[in-house]
C-alpha cells in the first residue's frame, strides 16, 4: 500500500504559557512512500517523528494536510478503520492475558461482515505468532517472556488483521544491544515475507540505516533529505544531515576555497573545480583519509586502535589548531606519537556553505 503525505503539519500550542507562538511538530511533510518498502523516520528527539507517526495512525489529527492510503484519503478516519498495525517502545502487552489473548484481541473487536469464527481467528493468530517465531510460548503471559519475546508477541499482534500499514515506533528502544540487533534482523526479515508498507521511528541512525530501504531524516519538524540510506549518506544535502549519519561522525573543519585549491589551516590539502574563493566549513568522513606519505594533511597520532579489518586513527591536525581527526584506514601498523600524512579521497569530502549550512560542492 502506498502512503502519500501531501502538505501535512502539525502544531501544538506551547506548553510555555509566556511563549505565544505555537510548537510545529511537523512542518509540510510532502513524500509518496513506495507501495511495500521499510521507511525509516530519523531524527533526534522532539523533531516530529512520533507526531508524523501517529498522523498516519489517526491517533492525532493534522492542522493540515492530508494523508492517502493509495487512493484512499483516510485523514478523518479513525485510527480503526485504517487498517494500521501500530507497535510502540513498551510493548503495551495486556498482562493478564496470555500470548495467544493477547495476539487474538484485535481480532474479537471485528464487526459486521468482517466478524471472524473461533476457529478463523484461532488460525490467524497461530499464523502470526508462526510469522514472528513465538508460536511454542502461546500459552505463557508476558511476564514470563524476554523482553525481545514480548516485542515479538506486540509485532504479531499488529499483523494479525494484516494491516495495510505497519507503524513502529522506537520498537527497539527496550531491548539490551543484543536483542536488539536480532529483533530488528527479525523486523527485517518479516517485513520482507508479508510485503507490508512499513514506517519505522528511531532517533538511532545505525538502525534506521541498516533496516531500511529509505530514510527520511527530520530536524525541528521539516524533512531535511529523503533517500537510500547509502545516497543520503554518501551525499548529504546540508550539515545537520552529514553529521547525523556515520560513526565515528564525520570530522568538521573550517576551511578556504582559494584559486581552486581547499585549504585547512595553511595546507592545501584537495583540488576543486567551480567553487568561487570563500570560507567553507568542510565535512571529512572517517574513511576519507589516505595514509600517503607525501600527503598534505600533517598529523602527529594521539590513539590508535586495531578493530580487526580496520584502523581507527585519532590524530592531532597541526595546521588548524591542533583540531582532532578521527579516521578509519586499512590495518597499518602505526606508533603512537609519530607524525603521518593524510591525503583526501574528494568523494568523501564535503563543502558547506557557512552561514546555510548547506552543501556547495
Ligand atoms: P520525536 O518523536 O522526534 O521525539 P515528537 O513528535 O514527539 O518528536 O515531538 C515533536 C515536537 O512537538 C516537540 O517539540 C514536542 O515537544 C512537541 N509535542 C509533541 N506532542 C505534543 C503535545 N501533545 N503538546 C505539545 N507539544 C507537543
Amino acid at each position: 500500500m502506498e502512503v502519500i503525505l501531501r502538505n501535512l503539519t502539525k502544531r501544538f500550542p506551547s506548553r510555555d504559557r509566556k511563549k505565544r507562538e505555537d510548537v510545529i511538530a511537523v512542518d509540510d511533510f510532502n513524500f509518496q512512500i513506495p507501495d511495500g518498502r521499510l521507511i525509516g523516520l530519523l531524527g533526534p528527539s522532539g523533531c516530529g517523528k512520533s507526531t508524523t507517526l501517529n498522523l498516519i495512525s489517526g491517533l492525532l489529527k493534522p492542522t493540515s494536510g492530508r494523508i492517502f492510503f493509495g487512493e484512499d484519503d483516510v485523514t478523518d478516519l479513525p485510527p480503526e478503520n485504517r487498517g494500521i498495525g501500530l507497535v510502540f517502545q513498551n510493548y503495551a502487552l495486556y498482562p493478564h492475558l496470555t500470548v495467544r489473548q493477547n495476539i487474538l484481541f484485535p481480532l474479537q473487536n471485528l464487526k459486521g461482515k468482517d466478524k471472524l469464527s473461533k476457529s478463523e481467528m484461532l488460525s490467524k493468530a497461530n499464523e502470526a505468532a508462526k510469522l514472528v517465531q513465538i508460536d511454542d510460548l502461546m500459552d505463557r503471559k508476558p511476564a514470563e517472556l524476554s523482553g525481545g519475546q514480548q516485542q515479538r508477541v506486540a509485532i504479531a499482534r499488529a499483523l494479525v488483521k494484516m494491516p495495510r500499514v505497519l507503524l513502529l515506533d522506537e520498537p527497539l528502544s527496550n531491548l539490551d544491544a543484543r536483542l536488539r540487533l536480532q529483533t530488528r534482523e527479525e523486523i527485517r526479515r518479516i517485513q520482507r515475507k508479508t510485503g507490508i508498507t512499513t514506517i519505522f521511528v528511531t532517533h538511532d541512525q545505525e538502525e534506521a540505516m541498516s533496516i531500511s530501504d529509505m530514510i527520511v531524516v527530520m530536524k525541528d519538524g521539516v524533512v531535511q533529505q529523503i533517500g537510500k540510506p547509502q545516497e543520503v549518506y554518501d551525499n548529504p544535502e546540508n550539515m545537520f544531515v552529514a553529521r547525523f549519519l556515520g560513526t565515528p561522525p564525520i570530522n568538521l573543519f573550517v576551511g578556504q576555497v582559494k584559486d581552486n585549491q581547499l585549504y585547512i589551516g595553511k595546507d592545501a590539502v584537495l583540488r576543486l573545480k567551480g567553487i568561487g574563493n570563500q570560507e567553507v566549513l568542510v565535512g571529512i568522513r572517517p574513511e576519507g583519509f589516505i595514509l600517503q606519505e607525501d600527503g598534505p594533511l600533517c598529523c602527529t597520532l594521539s590513539g590508535v586502535e586495531v578493530m580487526g579489518r580496520d584502523t581507527s586513527v585519532v590524530s592531532q591536525n597541526e595546521a588548524s589548531l591542533n583540531q582532532t581527526i578521527r579516521a578509519i584506514v586499512g590495518t597499518e601498523h602505526l606508533v603512537m606519537e609519530t607524525k603521518v600524512r593524510f591525503a583526501l579521497k574528494p568523494h568523501k569530502v564535503f563543502l558547506f556553505n557557512r552561514e546555510t549550512e548547506k552543501r556547495i560542492d
